[in-house]
């Protein structure tokens, strides 16, 4: 109980500051959208390896409790596989498609979020969910617009935002 009240006094935190900083940061990402640095990656990569040894996602699953991942065919016959259960009932069940036209799930928080945080599908969730919340891949600079809205979203990407700033502004 207690951890849960820490939990949600981290995320309300968070939220004030992600929106207190919401501008600032779209100008500076526009920015750095224009003009990269060549090491752009290795920095985002650095800071993404130190920022989640201080941030437990467990102790958050905002992304999981907010937004839904594009789950794409081979999730869904993985995800279905796992669950003992036709693609097709999967779909009926728990997805629906998005304005481009992808499956997302239809509701948030995800309906394989339990509790205590942990993924009920874990091992076999969808391959979106692996990758979230993409502040360690390759081409950083090419998702720049989706890591703004992120920040509003992971308080990861709101603490990696913040190290590049420190370091490319300084
Ligand atoms: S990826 Fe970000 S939003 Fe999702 S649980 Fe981890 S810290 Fe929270
Ligand atoms: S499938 Fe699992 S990891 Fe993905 S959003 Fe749902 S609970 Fe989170």
């Amino acid at each position: 109980m207690a951890e849960q009240e820490n939990n949600s006094r981290f995320l309300a935190r968070f939220r004030e500051e992600s929106q207190n900083k919401s501008k600032e940061n779209k100008a500076f990402l526009d920015k750095l959208r224009k003009r990269p640095p060549a090491n752009l990656d290795d920095i985002t990569s650095a800071l993404h390896d130190e920022v989640f040894t201080r941030i437990n996602c467990l102790n958050c699953a905002n992304c999981c409790k907010t937004t839904s991942p594009i789950v794409i065919d081979r999730d869904i016959d993985r995800i279905a596989r796992r669950l003992k259960i036709k693609p097709s009932a999967l779909i009926e069940q728990y997805l629906k498609l998005d304005e481009d036209g992808d499956y997302v799930f239809t509701q948030a928080p995800c309906p394989f979020l339990m509790p205590d945080n942990y993924c009920m599908i874990y091992d076999d969730r969808p391959r979106a969910c692996r990758e979230y919340p993409h502040t360690n891949r390759k081409r950083f600079h090419q998702i720049l617009k989706l890591t703004w809205h992120n920040t509003l979203v992971c308080p990861a990407v709101l603490e990696v935002v913040e190290g590049l700033k420190a370091k490319i502004l300084r």
